[in-house]
């Protein structure tokens, strides 16, 4: 059956969130006509993690019309991924250009200031409004129908928004997953991060400045190392919460001893200071029941995060932008903004995440490694390498039922759903 939208609405969509999902989803409503909104919260410039690109991101940029941009940046080029052993072995880097040929086997290392600053401007000249020091303070629903926002501004005044869809892309804050109570934790992955900022970090020469590092952690557990603009390095560790979020030490204490005990790392920031405090988050995987309903729907971070091994949560957040963008604009055109009519591209981002978390719980396997899985199954090298570019919104039956010979399969993501 048809759900007509709100017939007084001054907005086509509201977006509660302005991150690189709201502001990508809103420049392409906007291109296609949409009167859009976006509210967020902070001011931009705002500190966030998550700097690392991922390849398949650029097709998503060259639609948003943001490739200039991003090439005049000074973001360092990503060309590739090298994974350091628990016993400290180089691995051979993974280029992208292995498997994609043209420009798009290079991505960027991007400090979220800047970039998510970026992404939001790139919204603005496209025709959004956007307000920020705005909090959304809840979705508003008629009869289950979201209808639109109740947001309040910095001094505390409230404001009433009428939209025909209400997009979540608040990120880790959930908005709708908290109000209708639909989160949900995500059964055996339990994993915490403490990460914090160096300059002076040792830089490789050549294309491989640019590459993500991932050391590997003998009591298990891995760190990121990424090169940022201004000589700075963002490096973080995953790793079980008990092990990082100690009563009575400091994550800095924590940080730091995790750091001097990984010898190939602490070489690479033997002569690199911090800039600014440590952060952390003591859970880091999460995901919501439902994610869409009539009237509304959520994308990136706001429907479900699992842990960042992959660096694909900026494309997810894109890529569910994108999707959903299609999708508002079909139901807008239809007048029908039902569940099942901006639900239509669910199906294909929930497979997307299931595989996902099969490769993560490979990844945190102890008695799998990825080198004897390419080495026994050649066939599904390439697989691999398209997994680590972000490539998953496809069908990977065949990889994953390999996978499954060498690792077993965690429980499936929608039976925790
Ligand atoms: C430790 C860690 C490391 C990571 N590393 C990487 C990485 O290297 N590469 C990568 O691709 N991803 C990484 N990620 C994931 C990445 O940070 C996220 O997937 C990405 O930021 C999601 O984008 P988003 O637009 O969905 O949400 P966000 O970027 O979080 O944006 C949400 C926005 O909503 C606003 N907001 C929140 N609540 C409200 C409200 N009530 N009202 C109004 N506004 C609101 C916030 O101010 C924010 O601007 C990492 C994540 C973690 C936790």
């Amino acid at each position: 059956m048809k759900t007509p939208p709100h017939p007084s609405a001054e907005y086509d969509v509201v977006v509660a969130g302005g991150g690189p999902g709201g502001a990508a989803l809103a420049t392409l409503l906007a291109k296609a006509g949409h009167r859009c909104l976006i509210l967020d919260r902070d001011r931009f410039p705002r500190y966030h993690v998550g700097e690392s690109l991922i390849p398949h991101t650029y097709r998503i940029f060259e639609r948003l019309g943001l490739l200039e941009k991003l090439k005049s940046s000074e973001f360092p080029l990503k060309h590739s991924v090298r994974f350091v052993t628990r016993d400290g072995r180089d691995s051979a880097p993974f280029y992208f250009s292995e498997i994609i040929s043209g420009p798009g086997a290079v991505t960027w290392q991007v400090e979220r200031g800047e970039f998510d600053r970026l992404l939001l401007d790139h919204a603005r000249e496209h025709g959004v409004e956007v307000r920020d020091r705005m909090l959304v303070d809840r979705v508003l629903f008629e009869n289950g129908q979201a209808t639109g926002v109740v947001a309040v501004s910095e001094d505390g005044e409230p404001a009433t928004v009428a939209a025909r869809v209400v997009v979540d892309a608040s990120g880790r804050a959930c908005l709708i997953g908290n109000q209708l109570q639909l989160k949900a934790d995500v059964p055996g992955l339990h994993k915490a991060s403490l990460w914090g900022y160096f300059r002076g970090g040792k830089r490789l020469p050549g294309i491989d400045a640019g590459e993500t590092t991932i050391f590997m952690l003998r009591e298990g557990g891995w760190f990121w190392y990424i090169p940022l603009p201004d000589d700075i390095i963002s490096c973080g560790i995953v790793a079980d919460p008990g092990r990082l979020f100690i009563p009575g030490t400091s994550g800095q204490d924590t940080l730091h001893a995790e750091i001097a005990a990984c010898p190939a790392l602490a070489e690479r920031l033997e002569r690199a200071h911090q800039v600014g405090p440590v952060r952390g988050l003591p859970e880091l995987a999460y995901l919501n029941r439902r994610t869409c309903g009539d009237g509304w729907i959520m994308i990136g971070d706001a429907r479900a995060f699992l842990d960042p091994i992959y660096f694909s949560g900026m494309y997810l957040a894109l890529a569910s932008a994108e999707l959903a963008a299609d999708a508002i604009h079909g139901a807008l055109a239809d007048g029908d903004v039902s569940q099942d009519r901006l639900g239509l591209n669910e199906r294909d981002l929930w497979n997307s995440l299931e595989v996902t978390h099969r490769l993560i719980h490979s990844f945190y396997d102890s008695h799998f490694t990825f080198a004897a899985f390419a080495a026994r199954f050649p066939e599904h090298r390439a697989t691999l390498i398209n997994c680590l570019t972000g490539n998953v919104l496809k069908d990977m039956t065949d990889f994953t039922a390999a996978l499954a010979t060498m690792t077993p399969p965690p429980p499936l993501l929608a039976a925790a759903a």
